[in-house]
């Protein structure tokens, strides 16, 4: 019989190793599965790399050149998968530059909320388009979920390869490409699905965004992203975005604002209303109060995870324009050189020391 494997590989039967190996990328990158070329071809490939395994090894190659295939029967189901995995190391060295990327499963969204809505939390409903476990096939991809053990792999859904290096041998554990590490297949391909396992839906998902949640921080839905076919899931990114407030700005958990009030209010003291995410705060002014000074509220900040931040009131004070001649009279009485004036977060750094 006429030596097959050295047809499939395109080589004489005298070639020497180097001549075996360049062949066979050759004709591994041609009928790759993965290549995505017309000529992808997954049987034909499964022969190359029966075919390389057995003339690859000097041993073997012997013993095929004196018995045929039944000489190197019973080795070739793991040898065909050390090629295989020998070759997806050329592969990924050829077209990836190392490690093929995994597809990325997770997804993201974005939200904006309101200051008021990140003091609080807030629960947020969306509507997601995402590759999800098929509901007919329970995830299996077989028709009414039948499915049969991976003859490949025994059902554990990885297989064990052996390599040969230079260093000894090698033992690496790998995903069954068979039932893409599921460990089963589907007796009769599922039609929702094709056979996949996932499908694409539409689903409504409930976010709770926590209290004290920041500009830009994102929350993670842990398994609500993708699902690959092989069964894993990816995570769903939720990223915030805190609108500003009209009166509050935030730092942290801290929130600045400034209060106006009049000369009269200041020299006396007076209450005031002081804004605060969804309410309002009413602060007492103490007498005698300046410019510029700033009034710490305890406690009265956005939470965190350190405690509650505060609220800094810069308090303005308005001099009256247009004074009638009685209360001209009365300023008179007032005049003098005012202090100087230390700017807002001056005063803040002051306070914090
Ligand atoms: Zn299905
Ligand atoms: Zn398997």
């Amino acid at each position: 019989m006429a030596k097959k494997y050295y047809e499939l590989l395109g080589v004489s039967e005298d070639s020497s190793q180097k001549e075996i190996k360049k062949a066979y990328r050759k004709k591994a990158k041609k009928y790759h599965p993965d290549s995505n070329s017309e000529t992808a071809d997954e049987d034909k490939f499964k022969k190359i790399n029966k075919a390389y395994d057995v003339l690859s090894d000097e041993d073997k190659r012997r013993k095929y050149d004196q018995f045929g295939e039944q000489g190197v029967e019973g080795h070739a189901g793991r040898g065909q998968r050390r090629a295989a995995s020998s070759f997806q190391d050329l592969f990924e060295h050829l077209f990836g530059g190392g490690r093929r990327q995994r597809e990325s499963l997770d997804l993201k969204i974005q939200t904006t909320i309101s200051l008021e809505e990140a003091y609080k939390g807030v629960e947020k409903t969306f509507e997601v388009s995402r590759k999800t476990s098929c509901e007919d096939c329970n995830g299996t991809g077989g028709e009414d979920g039948k499915t049969s053990k991976c003859s490949e792999c025994g059902g554990r859904g990885k297989v064990r390869t052996v390599q040969r290096t230079p260093l000894g041998r090698a033992e690496t554990v790998e995903r069954c490409s068979n039932c893409n590490g599921k460990g089963s297949v589907p007796e009769n391909k599922c039609s929702s699905c094709s056979g996949k396992g996932v499908v694409e839906a539409e689903e409504k998902i409930t976010v709770e965004i926590p209290e004290g949640v920041r500009d830009g921080q994102r929350v993670r839905l842990k398994d609500k992203g993708n699902r690959s076919e092989t069964g894993r899931s990816g995570d769903l990114y939720v990223y915030v975005t805190v609108e500003d407030h009209e009166e509050l700005e935030r730092k942290d958990s801290d929130l600045f604002t400034t209060a106006t009030i009049g000369v009269g209010d200041a020299a006396l003291g007076t209450t005031i209303s002081v804004p605060r995410p969804g309410s309002e705060l009413n602060v007492d002014i103490p007498e005698g109060t300046q410019p510029g000074q700033v009034l710490r509220l305890d406690g009265q900040g956005m939470p965190s995870r350190r405690g509650q931040g505060d609220i800094y009131v810069k308090i303005d004070v308005e001099i009256p324009e247009d004074l009638t001649e009685e209360q001209k009279e009365f300023m008179e009485e007032f005049r003098g050189v005012p202090e100087t004036d230390k700017s807002f977060f001056e005063t803040v750094k002051d306070l914090i020391k």
